[in-house]
């Protein structure tokens, strides 16, 4: 089972940036710290206003994102295989948070892409429902059916 914790400070700039986008889809790229066996927790997130992917970065070579990579790896003193890209996130304003047709081909396009690198990738689904940040995360690996994770929002009680 793969587990993604969200701390709050991401909670609180989710909740803003999709305040901001209000029916207009958003995402951008996740970073984060693999803190134990199948957990993830996001240190860092870009927010574009379409759903901009690594992949798009990589091939577009965005300098501010570009940027934004650096200064991660490099607060995180380059320690890759605690610190690193996991995946994507984006919005379903209007929709169900469950991954479109198109949305898994990305995600497989990411995976298996070698300019990335990455041998899997999650993927973060997004709203809010009245005020309240909700979101379902989803694993992506090359030659593997896409797997439901678990969603932790750090610090709220369920
Ligand atoms: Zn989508």
């Amino acid at each position: 089972m793969i587990n993604l914790i969200v701390p709050i400070d991401i909670q609180e700039r989710l909740t803003l940036a999709l305040l901001n986008a209000g029916t207009r889809e958003i995402g951008g790229v996740l970073l984060g710290e693999h803190t134990d066996e199948g957990v993830f927790r996001i240190h860092e997130l870009t927010v574009q206003p379409q759903g901009g992917t690594i992949v798009t970065f990589v091939r577009k070579i965005e300098d501010s994102l570009r940027q934004s990579l650096r200064n991660f790896f490099h607060k995180t003193n380059f320690e890759y295989t605690r610190f690193n890209y996991v995946g994507e996130w984006h919005s379903h304003p209007s929709f169900s948070l469950t991954p479109s047709t198109h949305d898994k081909q990305s995600m497989y396009e990411i995976v298996n892409d070698p300019n990335v690198g990455a041998n899997f990738a999650l993927l973060l689904i997004t709203k809010l429902q009245q005020g309240k940040l909700i979101g379902k995360v989803y694993l992506f690996a090359p030659g593997f059916e896409m797997v439901t994770g678990h969603l932790i929002m750090e610090g709220i009680s369920k």
